[in-house]
């Protein structure tokens, strides 16, 4: 056994055992309701925010689709169904993930389409403004389209620095924005460090200057509670294949407030965003509302498997998983400070549970040829360069003993197999 559980000398315990974590999670059972969740050959499986588990549920529910919507509903389920799907489901996620009211989300493309296309209807309502900001170690896509969009609309592109255990705080904020910015692009939780940006302050700030916030969602989005409305965001976009377990390549989800839809136009004029699409008229005009946001067909067959995740956590409430996000985050740290900071780990990860979302990540020069041999071995974290294991929870199907195994597993290899450092 590598953790030691009691002080030596004391009966103080040191960390609580994962047994005991488990028994008294009151989401345990959810964890059953994943495909193979207790597969031996997956020992731990700590990457969910890069990729959820797939919902038994969902296998059944496409199957359904199928055979019924699609095999036998056939072109009619356009008319019948499918048109209104993007607005319904974005519905859905904007009450039980979003803090939204209706009207506001749309499921449509992928986050880095949508991050382009918000980012020029954001700069669009702030022509004669000059400058967009964003920051250096944000996830590489926001970044580099970001730069693209600058080079289009000939923008200057403002960077903020955070030091890489955090993130980007409103005096960071406030302190490069005025009256030549027009818009500002952040994470809500930073990709690396899992740094919760603070979005009331922030957009407050970006507000203030006169400019316009689009906050990535991508891993917040059904692990850490938002307050899109709430906090008086003008546009927001994240993806569904993470903590929305909607499978590999589903399509993102985008917001924009209400009161900004009218003033907006977002850059790709296609015929499932104009007011008629079938009337094929000769010339484009939007939708109304949040539908002039979609382009083309909506990728109706692969929003399908995000529905059950969604109503999963409305099933657990996004409370409570944020709750078992903190103790598992909590546990995680606590394993890192006892078994792998020994070993000359380093964790790179607010220590400030209220600062930090569902991911940890700790550094160790090793760490990219340890990822590798682990992975060999069913445990499935993920590396992020320079070097850094990233430890993803994702609270309806991690465990506590599966990550008690997974954090063991990286320190009995940075340990055996201790190479040049
Ligand atoms: C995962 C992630 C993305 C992914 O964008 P795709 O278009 O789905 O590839 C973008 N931004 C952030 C911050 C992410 O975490």
């Amino acid at each position: 056994m590598l953790i030691r559980r009691y002080q030596i000398g004391g009966p103080a315990m040191t960390i609580a055992p994962a047994s005991q974590l488990d028994a008294a999670d009151p989401l345990a059972a959810f964890r059953s309701r994943f495909v193979a969740a207790d597969d031996p050959s997956v020992v731990a499986y700590l990457d969910g925010n890069s990729l959820g588990r797939p919902l038994a549920v969902t296998a059944e529910r496409l199957a359904g689709f199928v055979a019924g919507p699609w095999g036998r509903g056939l072109i009619r389920s356009w008319d019948e169904a499918w048109m209104a799907e993007p607005l319904t489901v974005g519905d859905r996620l904007a009450e039980v993930i979003l803090g939204a009211a209706p009207g506001q989300v749309t499921v449509a493309d992928s986050t880095s389409v949508l991050l382009y296309k918000l980012m020029r209807a954001g700069i669009g309502a702030r022509a004669g403004r000059s400058e967009v900001v964003i920051d250096r170690d944000n996830f590489p896509t926001d970044r580099f389209i970001m730069e693209g969009v600058a080079a289009e609309c000939g923008l200057v592109v403002r960077y903020l620095s955070a030091p890489h255990d955090t993130g980007v705080r409103p005096a960071d904020v406030a302190a490069v924005v005025g009256e030549r910015t027009a818009l500002v692009v952040l994470s809500h939780v930073a990709y690396r460090s899992g740094f919760i940006a603070d979005m009331a302050a922030i957009t407050r700030a970006v507000h203030d200057a006169g400019a316009l916030m689009l906050w990535d969602l991508c891993h917040s989005a059904g692990v850490v509670p938002v307050e899109l409305d709430a906090c008086d965001v003008d546009l927001a976009t994240g993806c569904t294949y993470k903590y929305l377990n909607g499978g590999p390549g589903s399509p993102a989800f985008c917001y924009v407030a209400t009161r900004r839809q009218e003033e907006l136009s977002q850059p790709i004029w296609g015929w499932m965003g104009a007011s008629d699409p079938f009337a094929m008229g000769p010339e484009y005009r939007p939708a109304q509302g949040m539908r002039k946001f979609i382009s083309g067909t909506p990728p109706v067959l692969a929003m399908q498997p995000l529905k059950d995740m969604v109503e999963l956590i409305a099933e657990a409430g996004l409370t409570a998983v944020r709750q078992k996000s903190v103790a598992l985050t909590e546990h995680a740290i606590a394993l890192a400070d006892e078994v792998l900071a020994p070993l000359g780990a380093v964790l790179a990860s607010p220590r400030d549970a209220a600062e930090r979302g569902s991911h940890i990540t700790v550094d160790h020069p090793r760490f990219a040829a340890v990822t590798a041999a682990l992975w060999k071995g069913g445990v499935i974290p993920d590396f992020r360069p320079p070097d850094g294991i990233r430890i993803g929870l994702s609270p309806l199907s991690t465990s506590f003993a599966e990550l008690e195994r997974g954090v063991e597993a990286i320190a009995r290899e940075l340990r055996d197999h201790a190479g040049p450092h």
